[in-house]
């Protein structure tokens, strides 16, 4: 059969939002998309943003609670990022990273080594959050190869974890393994069980919980051999698994552990950094660590162009440079250190420090983190958890069928209402655009307050 493309560009030929939808539907496939109804799914066509609101095609409007995927920090539809993104197209759009040196990558580099914690000087650029967790993993094994210690190479990693969809990444998450048919590396991989204080058992104080989570990395450890262990890698709060904030200390504790076993702790920063938790990075900020390595993405472009980074200690820089033996470091990407994403990162780091959005985030959490708490008196809502601008509510009923519903419909009456939220199962996660006002978080948590309330009458009714 001849394949006719349609002419896109005469206005004639505009096509609807409905062929726009069947287009998609026949042509595309979409991340975690559902196998059994791959066509079927109905996806919102989304048009235009401004500041923390989103349209959609038919000009009904949203505001943006996931912050696109926990990306977008500055708030959409900035001029002046569009024009330093067309500047740096005009100037150099692309040359080689694997032989050359531009002036955005050379200092947004500088810049990420000034606010990464400790000795953490030294930035891999990446396309993305998988390919710096890749990085950070490919970087512990090629380490200890090098120094000798080719057997010193597993993973330790937790259930409910996530670090991405590259075959490494995939095979470090902790999230649907279960119902996963993709292939992952279980050689290389332990998993710690949950560490979320609400699945603690009943009469067990947090601190006691700590001490049990604790007890499990080193009981891994007792197990498999620190001789067989080559890194540790933590999101410090687990966001795609359900915004799971660990029990008070854990951080420290965890790091301690690692140290004393040469084990390299990776700080899993994709969603954490840039700003989340009010800080450039929240391992040392917040949590009072630092890791010997931290991936990051998302909020370094506030999502307006891809880019990751893996920053990598002087320390590890050392010892993988000190053996005396020639060695290529055979990592890397044609689009590492994009010069057109780079210039994109600078002008995100500019309207930071311009507006005062860190100091912003940290001003207006105990409002947003209140609202959310306030979620509790509903009796759907089990546990209402978070940390700066991140929430989820868990919510529970009668029976598990029940209740992993709960989610979708959370979710489908936020929408009614002009409210985007990611749903999770029996959960819904949100973490909008850091700029976020007062007034619009209120505008926010009012549109939560009546969906439960709509969700809470269909249940009782
Ligand atoms: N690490 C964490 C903590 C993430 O949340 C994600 C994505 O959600 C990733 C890594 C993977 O990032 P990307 O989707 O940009 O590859």
């Amino acid at each position: 059969m001849t394949k006719v493309s349609p002419s896109l560009h005469s206005r004639a030929n505009t096509p609807s939002n409905e062929t726009l939808l069947e287009w998609d539907r026949e042509h595309q496939i979409h991340p975690w998309a559902d196998m059994d109804d791959w066509r079927g799914y109905d996806n919102l066509m989304v048009d235009t943003a401004k500041g923390i609101y989103v349209w959609d095609a038919e000009g009904k409007r949203y505001i943006d609670g996931p912050g696109g995927m926990w990306c977008n920090q500055i708030g959409y539809g900035r001029h002046e990022m569009a024009e330093a993104i067309a500047n740096q197209v005009i100037k150099l759009s692309y040359t080689s990273p694997f032989t050359n040196s531009t002036k955005p990558s050379a200092v947004l580099a500088k810049k990420l080594a000034d606010m990464a914690p400790g000795d953490l000087n030294n930035v891999f650029f990446t396309t993305g959050g998988s390919t710096a967790v890749d990085t950070a993993l490919r970087t512990m094994q090629y380490l200890n190869n090098r120094r000798g210690m080719p057997d010193k190479k597993m993973i330790i990693a937790r259930e409910k974890g996530y670090h991405g969809s590259t075959y490494l990444a995939h095979s470090v998450t902790g999230k649907e393994r279960d119902k996963s048919h993709f292939d992952f590396e279980t050689r290389l991989v332990h998993f710690l069980p949950d560490v979320n204080p609400y699945r603690r058992p009943k009469g067990m104080s947090v601190a006691d919980w700590c001490d049990a989570k604790v007890d499990d990395l080193e009981a891994a450890i007792a197990k498999l051999g620190a001789d067989k262990i080559g890194a540790f890698i933590a999101e410090p709060i687990l966001s795609s698994g359900g915004v799971i904030v660990p029990p008070e200390g854990y951080h420290k504790r965890t790091l301690d552990i690692c140290r004393a076993n040469d084990i390299i702790y990776i700080s899993d920063e994709v969603v954490t950094g840039f700003g989340r938790l009010g800080h450039w990075f929240a391992s040392e900020s917040v949590f009072g660590i630092v890791p010997d390595m931290i991936t990051s993405a998302k909020g370094l472009t506030s999502g307006y162009l891809p880019l990751g980074a893996c920053i990598i200690s002087d320390r590890i820089m050392e010892q993988l440079s000190g053996t005396g033996e020639a060695s290529t470091f055979t990592n890397g990407y044609t689009y590492s250190s994009h010069p057109v994403c780079c210039a994109a990162a600078l002008k995100n780091i500019e309207i930071f420090e311009r507006e005062n959005i860190l100091e912003h985030v940290r001003k207006v959490t105990p409002h947003f983190q209140a609202r959310l708490k306030a979620l509790l008196r509903f009796d759907i809502v089990g546990d209402a958890r978070g940390m700066g601008l991140i929430g989820c509510i868990e919510c529970k009923a009668e029976n598990l069928e029940a209740e992993r519903t709960l989610g979708a419909r959370i979710d489908a009456a936020c929408e009614k209402r002009g409210l985007m939220v990611r749903p999770l199962i029996n959960m819904a996660v949100f973490s909008p655009p850091l700029i976020i006002t007062l007034e619009q978080i209120d505008e926010m948590f009012d549109i939560l307050e009546a969906a439960l309330q709509e969700v809470s009458d269909e249940m009782a009714g």
